[in-house]
């Protein structure tokens, strides 16, 4: 029958959604981490309020939305841009009044900036001027975006748009090295170290913030006196984490493998957990 050689059109329409998109972002198991490493850091009002802003259909669980502002990228073309910062090539340094901007120009349009504006609605949360804003979505950004800007390669270089443009080979798959380090280096983690998935994993990163990196953690969450985000901190890391460990040493057509997942993946393993970390101390500060 010549229709059965076929494959039905719904079932590659189905394929099509299920592609993962360029993204701008840790995959969907970063975003998971940072999330749930966040929500068990929370304070009684903090908790409550999160609990209050989650649709009902998130159970209290925010990190089951923690990727929900990288599949509304096309119902909300706007927020794109929100995703990342391009710093000037070759520079590893950032600055938001230089860097802060979409490719429109248009300033504070970038990671940074929106984790900002997000945390100034939330702190309407509670008061009347609070009508004006869709609080749920701006947590949902906000816990995204905190995430996105701990990502090395979300402030990459604005001539490769954070390695999007590098084609690397990740041991034999051919991928790019923004999707190295979004998904491949935690995907390749989770295989050979986390027999049980994505939860060992965050077991293992939580255990580790209690305990080797209990001395550093106060100085992760330190924030300037009177301010509620410091998004600006974590800007300046990763763009200088991209030079010292996602950039260095790649060529166009490198092919990583071993070395270079063993030598970086305890950079992601640190930017996870500072993601976590500092959603958390973001959120308390918010809601007290
Ligand atoms: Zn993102």
């Amino acid at each position: 029958m010549a229709a059965a050689a076929t494959p039905p059109l719904l079932l590659l329409l189905l394929l099509a959604v299920a592609l993962p998109a360029p993204s701008h972002g840790w995959g969907v198991d970063g975003h998971l981490m940072v999330c749930q490493i966040a929500q068990g850091r929370l304070s009684g009002a903090a908790a409550a309020a999160v609990r209050d802003l989650l649709p009902s259909y998130a159970r209290s669980n925010l990190s089951s939305l923690c990727s929900w502002a990288d599949d509304v990228k096309f119902r909300y073309p706007w927020s794109s841009a929100l995703h990342y910062i391009d710093t000037p090539d070759g520079l590893c340094a950032y600055s938001y009044d230089r860097d802060c901007k979409d490719e429109d120009g248009v300033k504070g349009r970038c990671v940074a900036g929106a984790i900002n504006n997000y945390t100034s609605q939330l702190l309407t949360y509670g008061r009347s001027s609070a009508t004006q804003y869709n609080l749920t979505q701006a947590l949902l950004f906000l816990s995204h975006f905190i995430g996105d800007i701990h990502q090395p390669l979300h402030v990459g270089f604005t001539s490769d748009r954070g390695g999007n443009t590098i084609d690397v080979h990740w041991y034999r798959r051919k991928t790019v090295l923004h999707h190295v380090w979004d998904a491949n280096i935690i995907q390749t983690a989770e295989d050979d170290f986390y027999g049980d998935g994505v939860a060992d994993y965050i077991d293992t990163l939580t255990k580790t913030i209690t305990g080797e990196w209990s001395e550093q953690v106060p100085s992760w969450e330190e924030c300037g006196k009177n301010q509620t985000a410091c998004p600006d901190i974590y800007a300046s890391e990763s763009i200088t984490a991209a030079c010292d460990w996602a950039y260095k040493g790649v060529d166009e057509d490198s092919t990583l493998e071993d070395a270079y997942f063993s030598s970086r993946l305890p950079v992601v393993n640190l930017r996870l957990a500072q993601g976590g970390v500092r959603l958390a101390a973001t959120l308390n500060r918010i809601f007290g």
